[in-house]
């Protein structure tokens, strides 16, 4: 009984080897044919195509009322990690923040939020830490920073919703999370504006890149220098806060906290803005 059970069972299995699954690997293997050479042709890939920097744009000028399909029939999305953000695109003190972060715990999957090609995927020193950053159809590219491993490779073809990482906490980071930004032609655009980050889903199917940008300008100051505030006691300023009033609580000096800090007399405060003293 059991050679003949055994026998049609291979039977079955050997049609399928040679019959119908043979025609479906041909289909398969004709569409991501198909699939590569778009991603290999287009324009969108191949221009501006630099794989070992972050921004790899030249500087020629772009239509700001350009519309942006977002998802169509055949291409979906993702929400890389669907956790709370804690800290929001924009001003943030004295620097200004490219992104939105999300706190998670390391080694939990982030993925690719739309379909796209891998242009970036390595450590990067500048403070993104470990890397990915993915080119998509409508030009848009998302950047997912502070990864403790990357999972895919530049130029590797990516589907939104497929894990191109473990979310960690390397480069200019205290605790695990994920760095998303959005970016246009290398200008930073807020995430939010296209994702709904408590639903986890896009505001829109289809946008125009002068809606993604940000009417106020950015700060010339630089990023939050967070190496410097690791190495002594950091103070976050509360409303009603002076130089003296921290400087008399904390055992120094205003002149001590200003040059520590690179701060004058009269440099105003902002609630939040985190400064060491000592
Ligand atoms: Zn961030």
């Amino acid at each position: 009984m059991k050679s003949i059970f055994g026998f049609l069972f291979l039977s079955m299995l050997s049609i399928n080897v040679f019959g119908f699954s043979n025609q479906i690997d041909n289909d398969t293997l004709k569409v991501k044919t198909a699939e590569q050479a778009f991603y290999d042709t287009s324009i969108v890939f191949t221009e501006d195509w630099i794989i070992n920097q972050t921004f790899s744009y030249s500087n020629k000028k772009y239509d700001v009322n350009k519309g942006l399909a977002l998802v169509d029939s055949i291409h979906s999305y993702a929400f890389p990690i669907e956790k709370k953000t804690s800290s929001p695109f924009g001003r943030r003190h004295s620097s200004f923040h490219k992104g939105i972060d999300i706190p998670l715990k390391k080694g939990e999957g982030i993925v690719a939020a739309f379909d796209g090609k891998v242009r970036y995927a390595k450590y990067n020193s500048g403070g993104f830490g470990n890397l990915v950053i993915i080119r998509h159809i409508n030009g848009l590219e998302t950047y997912y920073a502070h990864l403790s491993k990357i999972k895919v490779k530049p130029n590797q073809i990516v589907k939104a919703g497929e894990t191109i990482g473990l979310g960690g906490s390397t480069g200019r980071s205290y605790a695990p999370h994920l760095h998303f930004e959005v970016r246009y032609r290398d200008k930073a655009l807020n995430p939010e504006k296209i994702f709904d980050t408590e639903a986890y889903c896009l505001r829109n199917d289809e946008t125009l890149v002068g809606e993604l940008m940000l009417s106020s300008k950015p700060s010339r100051h630089h990023h939050v220098d967070e190496e410097f505030l690791a190495k002594g006691t950091v103070y976050s300023i509360k409303s009603g806060d002076t130089l003296s009033k921290i400087a008399a609580r904390s055992g120094t000096t205003v002149s001590e906290l200003c040059t520590l800090n690179g701060l004058s007399r009269s440099s105003i405060l902002q609630i939040g803005q985190r400064i060491r003293v000592n």
